[in-house]
């Protein structure tokens, strides 16, 4: 593993560019920088300094992607899946290839901790050979036998279709929304975070380098009330794709009405782990950190919320507290970093609101509530657990995606599942007991569109991911992957016998 100086040094090697170089878009196969375009400063949270400029995407740019992305469809759409499949394999084998710039360069513009970040382009590139594989099957369909007809579906892709994506992982989750897209034979526009443009640049540039055609892979930079507004509302984009915030999928809900979109929604969550009495203690001590410090706690699926049971809640707290004290905090090129600083300064502060709001409601903060100044200026916030909590608590219901945890207690099984349960959200839930029937019990009743017993987050791909509630709207992986991106249509063939009704003969 490479140490902090080296890993520093590369990093500046492969982030000159960007600082030297305004980032613009990526249109029709080509770098895009239209003449009289504006800017925003794009920072790193490691100390909020430049990473350079990036543009300012128009409704104008946009209609420029979304163009290209129609122009090229045809002949993407018609390309043999075969031929798809050997391009997009390629595209994985060029990820792979440049996994460390993506790692270095990813670390520094969202402040994700390089340890979890070396693995993100290795898990974009495996995205992409499993859907690459799928696409000479993704048209098959289903033959359905009637005594006198045979009907048989086949799918189709949609069209050019728009991929919103947020900040957190920002190559991983493009990678996961646009490789299943491509292989189904759809041209995409995407509009990657603004807070963390520069992955998605990467991405683009490698699919030209491997050789998607132009007008396939379409970037475009700037605002989500701008440059991603208008991709909602842009009448050749059939449908959109968005990993992002509940409020951002209702605006997109209204903006795609006029044009009729279809949409796919991975929103956010609160989502509970349950540890009961019997269960393996330490391994769900390690899950229960992991799946909360880890990423920063900006993690969709993270477990937010700890349900224990009452007669280990003193001795897995007092272990717990332990751990998060133990947490390594610090720059996100470190090879030691556990949590690295937050993506953004507004994203910091609203994160430390919750200390106060915390306090005020009534919680103790057992560890952590303070930012890190000993770490200079970047946005380290300590990562932080509350005790004495309920459900109805603030820092219970509302999605705070930071390194804190709040911790709840319960006596019984039916007590876990309407904790569980009381919340706007349903993304995830994590159950910990040795009792098969319990666990199934709970898989049943834990309203959630994912839930793991005995594991932290374990991630099959063509395994359905997606929410339930405010937490999203369809199912991403495997063959869902496809229904969303590609139209079924029915073929019904007569087999000559039967009686056609007959009218003014
Ligand atoms: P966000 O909703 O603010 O932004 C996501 C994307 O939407 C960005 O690219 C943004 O520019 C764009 N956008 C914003 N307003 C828009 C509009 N009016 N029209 C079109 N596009 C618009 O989310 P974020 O703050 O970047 O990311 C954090 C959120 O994402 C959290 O709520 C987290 O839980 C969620 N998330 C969910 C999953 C999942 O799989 N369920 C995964 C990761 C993150």
């Amino acid at each position: 593993m490479s140490t902090f100086d080296e890993n520093t040094a590369n990093a500046e090697k492969f982030l000159a560019r960007f600082k030297a170089n305004t980032t613009g878009h990526h249109i029709n196969g080509q770098p895009y920088l239209p003449a009289d375009s504006k800017t925003y400063i794009n920072v790193t949270p490691s100390d909020n300094s430049s990473l350079g400029d990036v543009v300012i995407g128009t409704a104008a740019d946009v209609d420029l992607a979304c163009e290209a992305a129609e122009k090229a469809f045809p002949a993407w759409r018609d390309m043999p899946g075969a031929e798809r499949k050997k391009l997009l394999n390629h595209f994985a084998d060029k990820i792979v290839e440049r996994a460390d710039e993506i790692a270095l360069v990813e670390s520094m513009d969202c402040g994700q901790p390089i340890r979890f970040m070396k693995q993100a382009a290795i898990r974009g590139a495996a995205n992409f050979r499993f859907f690459a594989d799928k696409a000479p099957e993704a048209q098959n369909g289903q033959a359905l036998h009637q005594d006198e007809h045979t009907n048989f579906t086949m799918r189709t892709p949609m069209g050019p279709v728009g991929i919103i994506t947020p900040w957190n992982t920002p190559f991983m989750l493009a990678t996961w929304k646009i490789a299943p897209a491509l292989a189904a034979g759809c041209t995409i526009v995407h509009k990657p975070a603004e807070l963390t443009p520069l992955t998605g640049m990467l991405l683009a540039e490698i699919a030209r380098e491997a050789g998607i055609p132009d007008g396939v892979w379409n970037t475009v930079n700037g605002f989500g009330e701008v440059a991603g507004k208008r991709l909602t509302e842009h009448p050749a984009i059939k449908a959109i794709a968005l990993v992002g915030e509940g409020a951002t999928g209702s605006h997109i809900m209204r903006q795609g009405a006029e044009t009729l979109k279809r949409v796919h929604f991975e929103l956010g969550g609160k989502n509970p782990v349950i540890v009961f009495d019997d269960a393996d203690f330490d391994r769900a001590l390690d899950a229960v950190v992991f799946m909360i410090y880890s990423l920063n706690g900006q993690r969709c699926t993270s477990s937010s919320r700890l349900l224990i049971q009452n007669g280990i809640k003193e001795k897995f707290l007092a272990a717990l507290e332990k751990r998060v004290q133990n947490l390594k905090v610090g720059h996100p090129l470190d090879p030691s970093t556990e949590v690295g600083p937050l993506v953004h300064t507004g994203h910091f502060e609203k994160v430390m609101s919750y200390m106060d709001i915390a306090k005020d409601d009534g919680a103790t903060i057992a560890v952590g509530g303070e930012r890190r100044t000993d770490l200079g200026a970047g946005n380290y916030v300590a990562p932080t657990l509350f005790t004495d909590a309920n459900n109805s608590m603030r820092i219970a219901q509302e999605e705070i995606f930071g390194p804190v945890l709040t911790a709840i207690p319960f006596d019984t099984e039916e007590q876990a599942i309407s904790i569980a349960n009381d919340t706007i959200y349903g993304l995830s839930g994590y159950i910990w007991t040795n009792d098969t029937g319990r666990a199934m019990r709970m898989a049943k009743h834990v309203e959630a569109g994912m839930l793991w017993v005995n594991s932290e987050n374990n991630r099959n791909l063509p395994s359905p991911f997606g929410g339930v509630k405010m937490s999203g709207i369809g199912r991403d992986g495997g063959d869902y992957s496809f229904d969303f991106y590609m139209e079924t249509k029915n073929v019904c063939i007569a087999h000559g016998t039967h009686k056609v009704p007959v009218l003014g003969r």
